[in-house]
């Protein structure tokens, strides 16, 4: 997709915000403790190389990506770091994975079985392998630990192969004032943890929400995502321990702005019609970039005054109502401050009914990234 680079609307990334939220963890960690930045998604929509600098810079040690494809773009952009794909890769990728130092989720016997083909005939070296337990996520993983019992047995039979570098689980509610089917999550862990013969050089429970307000739970790495770029886990449910900064914001320009009389329809549908006179102004940003079409009627930021989007968002457009005359050029912000109001990416996730975590990343390659 073609960014557009000759248009008002950007998405400004706080890098020095990035490196303050991941500092401020790494420094509650103990000695022996290291921390991973989840970059998956294009780093959460703010750029996964430029996301990856800044928190090698605050202390992060490696990275957790979702695709392998995501792990390439680490390693061709220099990368030497650590580097765990968290979703289940087809198997015939084993061998791209051990020749580019990349380590595996495996959530089955099985997958080992058929990467072992693959793997003794490419030659290219051992494979990380970080082992995936289902605690209560029901998403990948062991189920029991007698199927785990009979995973790390293949792996000791096949050392050639395969190196058992993590094990690891994911909480479904880590991020909930009501801890219950976290304890539930954390007893599984624990029962299966007890039935290991030898512990693997990562053991990891903690997203951001854990890590947050779980640090009890034992394990020497977090993968640490959501918090990283400045966003509650929780979204205000329960404060973190230190103040998070937001490092991601939208903001952009009136392109045209108009008096129009009463009684006049704005845009398709014609679902809004002036009342009374008003002044009209038109921003260049709309569904195709992400900003979602649920948000009609929400506000967005000129002059330090809060003013309304009218009539339906379209593919590149939306219309908004202003107070007063504007020219074109005026900045308009769609999420961050302007004066004494703030528009939260929050704010946003609310208002469309949704959490901040899929309006960060729908932001789509249209709209340029700018560092700061
Ligand atoms: N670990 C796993 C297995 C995940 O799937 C994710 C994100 O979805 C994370 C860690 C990071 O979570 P968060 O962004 O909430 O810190």
């Amino acid at each position: 997709m073609i960014s557009g680079k000759h248009r008002p609307t950007v998405l400004t990334v706080d890098q020095r915000a990035i490196r303050h939220n991941i500092n401020h963890e790494v420094k509650r960690l103990d000695d022996h403790s290291e921390l991973w930045m989840v970059v998956k998604a294009n780093g959460y929509g703010h750029g996964a190389t430029q996301v990856a600098r800044a928190a090698l810079e605050a202390g992060a040690t490696g990275f957790c990506v979702a695709v392998l494809d995501e792990a390439l773009e680490l390693r061709d952009a220099g990368f030497t770091q650590p580097i765990l794909v968290l979703g289940i890769t087809t198997p015939e990728y084993a061998p791209l994975m051990a020749q580019r130092n990349i380590s595996a989720t495996v959530g089955s016997t099985e997958w080992l079985t058929a990467a072992m083909t693959y793997l003794q005939t490419a030659q290219l070296g051992r494979l990380n392998v970080h082992f995936g337990l289902d605690t209560g996520m029901g998403r990948i993983g062991f189920q029991t630990p007698a199927e785990l019992r009979t995973a790390v047995d293949y792996l000791d039979e096949h050392e050639q192969q395969f190196n058992f570098e993590g094990i690891f689980t994911h909480f479904a509610t880590a991020d909930d004032p009501d801890d219950t089917y976290f304890k539930t999550q954390y007893q599984r862990w624990e029962g299966f943890m007890a039935q290991l013969s030898h512990r693997p050089r990562y053991v990891h429970v903690s997203n951001s929400a854990t890590s947050l307000w779980h640090a009890a739970c034992n394990g020497n790495l977090i993968r640490f995502g959501v918090a990283g770029y400045g966003l509650n886990p929780s979204g205000g449910a329960i404060q973190p321990p230190y103040e998070l900064e937001p490092a991601m914001g939208l903001v952009s320009q009136l392109t045209f702005s108009k008096y129009v009389e009463a009684g006049r329809s704005i845009g398709y549908g014609a679902t809004y019609t002036t009342s009374q006179p008003e002044w009209i102004g038109t921003v260049p940003i709309g569904y195709a970039d992400g900003y979602e079409r649920r948000l009609q009627g929400f506000d967005v930021l000129v002059d330090g005054q809060r003013c309304e989007i009218v009539g339906r968002i379209c593919m590149d457009q939306l219309m908004i109502r202003l107070p007063k005359a504007y020219e074109p050029g005026t900045p308009v912000t769609l999420i961050g401050s302007d004066g004494n109001q703030t528009i939260t990416m929050q704010d946003v996730a609310t208002y469309c009914e949704t959490i901040h975590y899929e309006i960060a990343c729908g932001f789509t390659a249209r709209v340029p990234r700018v560092y700061q």
